[in-house]
């Protein structure tokens, strides 16, 4: 079987290679995590197709570069329309893939999707400007050209978002690309191949193989030719993708976990702190920007509490597609056991569960109940690893120093939520963080302009307007002299 229908949708299962869909000797089973139900079997691509990716993309390289930012932008912004006249299809699928809210595909992701391909086309055509400065007469003229093939590889969290934060400033920048997306999503990748082809994008500008991480991703980010690779996902496979990279020295960009803080302070306003603390459960916990160790000052610890259980009682859990639910499934049954193996653990260190704490009963399958932990041992598992599921820690402070001391005191530095009523408090606290972005009194306000990336083991580089291109683009500075013209 070659194409399955995903919500009334056709999806092809095989790898989309120079244009053409190439089927694998072997497949695997992906399952929606909102039943367990069987939604197809998937090409499952080793070294072989790899290699074949990777020729297509490196013979595509020449003519894809030459059409330059405003050729290469005229398509672009056709697929940009193809995403956005298929946002419902889209947002169906991706939801029964990985169990994220169809409410939120359909107004905020896929939009977003759309945005990230247009924006990136636009970026390159208006705002790299070719810069040019002056050194005594010498002219300098900075220019960002296409490098070769981007290497790709994506996780399972926000699957179509994340693979096109990084596709639409490679394809813009002049790369072509080979994904990789994870083995437990990988259907709206294939949707989004087609809407490539109808496009109009090249055969081999843009190809995506399916399959696992060590099995497909190994052989990718090891390949001699190609010339970037981005990746997102865990810090142990960043490892691994670190010591692929450096036999052939590829420039990689990693945007890793977090543990991140969302501090609580004394003149904070407690409603907006308890609100932006349930907001945490977003995508049942598996967004790597979580605020999910919550750090309260001890004197409005009580009253935060108490308006967090307020708001956290009126989350509605079930299935994603229901307009109603807030929290929908975890990803898969492994991720699943992943989680429970961490609450299991704390319980039996005594760590005090004040809400949730267990799977949802009711619903069983892969619905874990909101968890929240209060006052867990200093320095113990739940409050320095990333767990990635809907589960939060509380935990007090008594002094700005302390805070700042709690705050940075993991090996992360992704994001930081800082919850304040005044603001010169506020700017004291953000300087002395270490994270990529810090939301005051905010939470998830994201600009594609704006740096993106993690500190300390939360990623290496940033993305996000100019940044996107000097890590995809191979940046070159040309010296013109005074001297030596004939003309
Ligand atoms: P998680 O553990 O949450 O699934 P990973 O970091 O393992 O997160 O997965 C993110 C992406 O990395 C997925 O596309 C996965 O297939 C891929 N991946 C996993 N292992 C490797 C590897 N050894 N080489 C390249 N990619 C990998």
């Amino acid at each position: 079987m070659t194409t399955i229908d995903v919500a009334g949708v056709r999806v092809d299962t095989r790898h989309y290679i120079n244009g053409q869909r190439v089927a694998s000797a072997e497949t695997y089973t992906n399952t929606s995590p909102i039943d367990g139900s069987f939604l197809g079997e998937i090409a499952r691509g080793g070294a072989t197709e790899v290699n074949l990716a990777v020729d297509a993309a490196r013979a595509a390289f020449p003519a894809w570069a030459a059409l330059g930012p405003r050729g290469r932008g005229e398509l672009l912004q056709t697929l940009a329309e193809l995403v956005e006249a298929n946002i419902e299809p889209l947002s169906q699928i991706e939801t029964l893939d990985n169990g994220a809210l169809l409410r939120s595909h359909r107004r905020g992701v896929m939009p977003r999707v759309a945005m990230n391909i247009r924006f990136f086309a636009e970026w390159a055509m208006n705002e790299l400007h070719h810069e040019v400065f002056d050194t005594r007469g010498h002219s300098n003229h900075v220019s960002w050209d296409p490098s070769g093939v981007a290497a790709l590889i994506t996780p399972w969290n926000a699957p179509l978002m994340l693979a096109t934060w990084k596709i639409g400033p490679a394809l813009a920048a002049g790369d072509t690309v080979v994904l990789k997306p994870a083995e437990w999503t990988p259907l709206t990748a294939s949707y989004f191949a087609d809407l490539t082809r109808e496009a109009g994008i090249p055969d081999g500008v843009f190809n995506v193989v399916f399959g696992y991480g060590a099995e497909a991703g190994g052989p990718l980010t090891a390949h001699p030719g190609i010339s970037r690779i981005s990746f997102t996902g865990s810090v142990p496979t960043a490892k691994v993708i670190a010591h692929a990279a450096a036999d052939n020295l590829t420039p990689v960009s990693f945007e890793l976990g977090g543990k991140s803080p969302l501090l609580v302070f004394e003149d904070a306003d407690i409603e907006l702190a308890a609100s932006l603390a349930v907001e945490q459960y977003d995508n049942a916990g598996q967004v790597c920007l979580s605020g999910t160790r919550i750090l309260v000052h001890e004197a409005v610890a009580d009253a935060f509490a108490a308006a967090f259980a307020s708001k956290a009682a009126v989350l509605v859990q079930g299935d994603p597609r229901e307009e109603t639910t807030d929290i929908g499934p975890q990803v898969h049954s492994t991720h699943f056991a992943r989680i429970q193996g961490f609450v299991d653990r704390a319980k039996a260190e005594g760590a005090q569960f004040v809400w949730g704490g267990e799977p949802n009963r009711e619903l069983g399958g892969l619905y874990f109940t909101p968890t929240l932990v209060r006052d867990p041992e200093p320095g113990s598992e739940i409050v320095t690893a990333e767990i990635f599921g809907p589960v939060l820690c509380m935990q007090t402070f008594s002094s700005d120093a302390e805070a700042v001391a709690m705050a940075n005191g993991t090996e992360f530095g992704l994001a930081a939520v800082v919850v304040s009523g005044n603001r010169s408090h506020a700017e004291r606290i953000t300087a002395e963080l270490v994270a990529g972005t810090i939301w005051v009194n905010c939470f998830f306000v994201r600009d594609l302009r704006a740096p993106f990336g993690g500190s300390k083991k939360s990623g290496i580089g940033r993305e996000g307007g100019t940044w996107s291109f000097d890590f995809y683009a191979d940046v070159k500075n040309t010296v013109f002299s005074p001297n030596g013209w004939k003309e």
